[in-house]
């Protein structure tokens, strides 16, 4: 079995209201194992700096706002495919557009305050379990 891993946010909006624990267990129901997790409030520099592809876009500064209005809680997952898997899993970027039952159709708001975020290449999830995870021993379970 060809394991891969990548990074999940459970974004402000969803783990203000309680939804991180069914939002796991939605994962985990599809067939993500959690390799790490953490609960952090994200800094302005730091939201900045995870979002930089988009810092040309006219969302930026409402983003960064919102990204750093609560604690959201970056998740390392392993499964095979995991990247592809992960997006099919959590819809598409506006939950009017969401497939049924996908996480963002279940649990977001809008387009911007959409629950959670998943990497969307194996190069970018390197890059960003790294921003949350280096130096965390990623077990095999
Ligand atoms: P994702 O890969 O599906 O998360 O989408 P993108 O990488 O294109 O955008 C990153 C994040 O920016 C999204 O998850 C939303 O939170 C936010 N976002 C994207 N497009 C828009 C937009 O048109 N308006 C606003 N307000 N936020 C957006």
């Amino acid at each position: 079995m060809n394991e891969t891993d990548t990074l999940t946010i459970i974004k402000p909006d969803a783990f203000g209201a309680g939804k991180a624990g069914h939002i796991i267990a939605h994962l985990e129901d599809a067939g993500f194992r959690v390799v790490a997790a953490t609960v952090k409030h994200l800094t302005l520099d730091e939201a900045r700096a995870f979002y930089a592809v988009h810092r040309e876009r006219p969302f930026f500064s409402s983003l960064v706002e919102f990204m750093t209005s609560g604690p959201c809680m970056p998740l390392l997952l392993r499964r095979e495919d995991a990247v592809p898997e992960l997006r099919s899993v959590i819809g598409a970027t506006d939950p009017a557009e969401a497939d049924e039952g996908t996480v963002r159709a279940l649990y977001a708001e809008s387009k911007e305050r959409n629950a959670i975020h998943a990497s969307d290449s194996a190069e970018n999830a390197e890059i960003e379990i790294a921003f949350f995870f280096a130096g965390t021993e990623r077990l095999r379970a």
